[in-house]
């Protein structure tokens, strides 16, 4: 061919198992090009030969029009000498050991698959294992790289003749699916009671599942990441059953429903909320309730929100389907899907593990032969409404990143060597770096069981090996009893460098703005231990992540924790440790709620602050938040972390408009924003009667414009614009959206959460931005 050239693409990313190379080669036809395109350690090498014009629009093309499920984090392209090569070809993979390629997060079935599940003609009919190069598990059942079905928990399921068609045929929407499956060839599954005995075998164990949810039965249903326990979302009875069984009276518990049409029965669903019920992630949604959705009322009693997910696997299209049927059009066909676990203990995996943790909670079992390899909860996601958005600067908060997140990488702003942050102690993630990529681990949660700790150490080897990188360095909390900590500490890979947990916090935003500049941080938190030997929590600092430089410039008024950590689990006794400060005396003959259920105890605890023994010191935003809770008797002990600050937000009366003062005190550093005058105003009105609801507005908005004169005065002093928001407390979506709000008005630009939680799942993100800046 005259005036024939070739050029030759390396690029890197998402690009293995998600139809990568079929695109490549339908591409490359349609434009009446020759070569060849292969999988390669260093990533998918392609070389491309033809007219100029074509190369051209190859180039254009390739990176705009990606199958749904693949990312580029880099291509290279160059001229190279044309050889004359006819047709297009892909070429078998090459040898190697390379981690240039990521494996793709587990992905919602696809529309074209559910249509070969619904098809009675078909060979996939009813087949919850359907799976195609666009949706499907990837993450959950891969041991390493490179992703083939060798290192996959496929493996042992050889493809049949018309599996290993569809396998081999570039042509088809299963080239290279590494999961491809059939009835025939695939993993078989079945129900079981909690003996193990089964009861029913392929689809007859679906609907057999499906009829005893119907009838009340709790259920433990294998599905991608672990298992879930199951029951009927419209039945009290079951409901509470599954609470008493799990020992989790009253923290929220998730839904599943079939559809878009159902999740509007339960929540209210705006734009961004159907964008993430519906799309290719499916995570659990927190959406408005609704009332007299039907749902039973013991589900989110905390709370005025309903966590919802779509189904996200052919399993659970047919189960809600066959539940549907089963309890027939006059009840809420909605399925409470929680977790599989006991307490505070990791998901479960396996099925003889869910038959000997769960047969105390579980009637029933619905097992498979696929295994899962990797633990990962359901991420879950809280959506903005369009004007709660444009006030919080982002139109999702995620509470829990996990499932269909983990493992896409969140870009840095530099490069630099690979390093790894170990995370905190609650709502633990690790996050390794390699290049100017950070990768997040999936929540591993809150490292107090030695399960737990099992948990956290199979993540960082499957995440070291998945990367397949070697840290220069490990970044742990300055706690020196973090259970991330001792590991930091015992193991002998790598350095270890020690963060303050709220410097960390500030760090995973700047991380994920790629800001270089140093900025002002508010960290509002739960504990953590600080720098001056105090517990921190509710911080003003000034950040540089590039001289790796911070300052504390201002903290809340110090509160006494009476008895350490029983103050966290006993809201109350840090009510009376600020009813204390501010000489309020036992027996002042006003109305404290808890004295009526704590009345010994208080006395105790008046001697403990009389003599200061035992009573450490905090600045922590989350214990004002459970002071003021415990204050307005709402609640005096806690079941969970963060249940007085939820409860305390709910009963908010947004018609108040009035704020409680919250001044900023003192010109020295650190300076003080006084929020026990702002507590002090909760209990004078407490003690008058003046509604808890009203109260805890006034409080919420005196807090919210406290804090943005503080960010203000200091900004002011530092000559700095950007505010960085980070911290447990965030999680609270009053503040969220109206402290960025607050910011804006006084010419401030806050910088939030978008991809991570804002709270501790963050951390390692921090610390990993940090170790990689410190490290260069
Ligand atoms: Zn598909
Ligand atoms: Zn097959």
């Amino acid at each position: 061919m005259p005036n024939c050239m070739r050029s030759r693409h390396v690029v890197a990313g998402q690009v293995q198992g998600v139809g990568f190379r079929p695109y490549i080669y339908r591409l490359a036809r349609e434009l009446g090009l020759a070569g060849w395109v292969q999988n390669t350690p260093a990533g998918v090498v392609i070389e491309v030969e033809g007219a100029p014009e074509a190369l051209m629009a190859f180039a254009r093309r390739l990176p705009v029009e990606l199958p749904p499920l693949a990312r580029l984090l880099s291509q290279s392209t160059a001229t190279i000498p044309a050889t004359g090569e006819t047709g297009f070809g892909i070429v078998p993979s090459a040898p190697g050991t390379g981690h240039a390629v990521l494996i793709s997060p587990d992905t919602a079935t696809c529309p074209d698959c559910l249509a070969d599940m619904a098809d009675p003609a078909g060979r996939r009919h009813r087949y919850p294992f359907t799976n195609c190069t666009n949706c499907g598990p990837r993450y959950t059942i891969t041991r390493r790289v490179p992703y083939d079905r060798e290192t996959t928990s496929m493996a042992c399921f050889p493809l049949c003749p018309a599996c290993a068609a569809e396998y081999n045929d570039p042509g088809d929407r299963r080239f290279h699916a590494q999961p491809n499956a059939c009835a025939a060839c695939g993993p078989a599954w079945w129900l079981a009671d909690r003996q193990g005995t089964v009861l029913a075998r392929g689809d007859a164990a679906i609907q057999a599942l499906a009829q005893a949810l119907a009838q009340g039965q709790l259920a433990a249903v294998k599905g991608l990441g672990g298992f879930h326990l199951v029951c009927d979302a419209g039945d009290d009875a079951a409901v509470a059953l599954l609470r008493r069984r799990k020992h989790r009276p009253t923290k929220a518990l998730a839904v599943m429903v079939a559809d878009l049409a159902v999740a509007e029965r339960l929540g209210q669903v705006d734009a961004a909320a159907r964008d993430l019920l519906a799309g290719a992630v499916r995570p659990i949604c927190l959406l408005p309730l609704r009332p007299g959705s039907g749902l039973a009322a013991s589900i989110a009693p905390d709370v005025a929100e309903i966590g919802v997910m779509l189904p996200y696997t052919p399993l659970h299209h047919l189960l809600l389907a066959d539940f549907a049927a089963a309890v027939g059009p006059g009840r809420l066909p909605a399925l409470v899907m929680t977790s599989g676990n006991l307490g505070g203990d990791p998901i479960c995996l396996g099925n003889r593990e869910a038959l000997a943790r769960l047969g105390g909670i579980a009637d029933v079992f619905l097992l498979h032969t696929r295994d899962i390899l990797v633990r990962t909860d359901d991420s879950v996601v809280r959506p903005l409404n369009a004007s709660e958005a444009a006030a919080a600067g982002t139109s999702a908060m995620f509470l829990r990143r996990a499932r269909g997140y983990v493992p896409s990488p969140v870009a840095l702003a530099r490069s630099g060597p690979a390093v790894v942050g170990l995370g905190p102690m609650l709502k633990a993630t690790i996050c390794l770096t390699k290049g100017d990529q950070a990768f997040v681990s999936q929540h591993i949660g809150d490292l107090e069981s030695l399960s737990a700790m099992q948990f956290y150490r199979e993540t960082l080897d499957h995440l070291l090996g998945v990367l397949g990188v070697s840290p220069q360095l490990c970044v742990a909390d300055l706690h020196p009893d973090y259970p991330s900590t001792h590991y930091a500490l015992e193991q002998d890979r790598w350095p270890v460098v020690r963060l303050q947990h709220h410097v960390a916090h500030i760090h995973a935003v700047l991380a994920e703005h790629r800001i270089t500049q140093p900025v002002l941080g508010l960290a509002l938190d739960g504990t953590g231990l600080g720098e001056d030997g105090t517990l921190w929590g509710g911080e003003c600092l000034l950040v540089d992540p590039s001289a790796l430089t911070h300052k504390r410039l201002a903290h809340i008024a110090p509160m006494a924790l009476p008895g350490g950590d029983a103050a966290v689990r006993e809201p109350w006794r840090i009510a009376q440790a600020c009813h204390f400060t501010l000489g309020r005396q036992l027996g002042d003959g006003l109305p404290w709620p808890w004295l009526p259920a704590h009345a010994g105890a208080a006395r105790v605890v008046e001697q403990m602050l009389q003599k200061n023994i035992n009573c450490p010191v905090t600045t922590s935003c989350g214990r004002l938040f459970d002071a003021v809770a415990a204050a307005l008797g709402l609640c005096l002990t806690i079941e969970y972390e963060g249940q007085a600050a939820i409860r305390l937000e709910r009963i908010q009366d947004v018609s108040e408009t009035r704020p409680y003062a919250c001044p900023v005190v003192g010109a020295g550093e650190p300076a003080v924003l006084d929020t026990l005058t702002l507590y002090d105003q909760v209990a004078s009105d407490a003690a008058r009667g003046v509604p808890p609801g009203c109260v805890s507005r006034r409080f919420h908005l005196g807090l919210v414009e406290g804090l943005a004169d503080l960010a203000q005065a200091m900004a002011r002093r530092a000559g700095i614009r950007h505010v960085a928001l980070s911290g447990g407390v965030l999680q609270n979506r009053t503040l969220a959206v109206a402290l960025p709000a607050a910011l804006q008005r006084r010419g401030l630009q806050a910088l939030v959460h978008r991809r991570l939680p804002s709270n501790d799942g963050c951390i390692s993100l921090g610390q990993a931005a940090f170790g990689s800046m410190l490290a260069r």
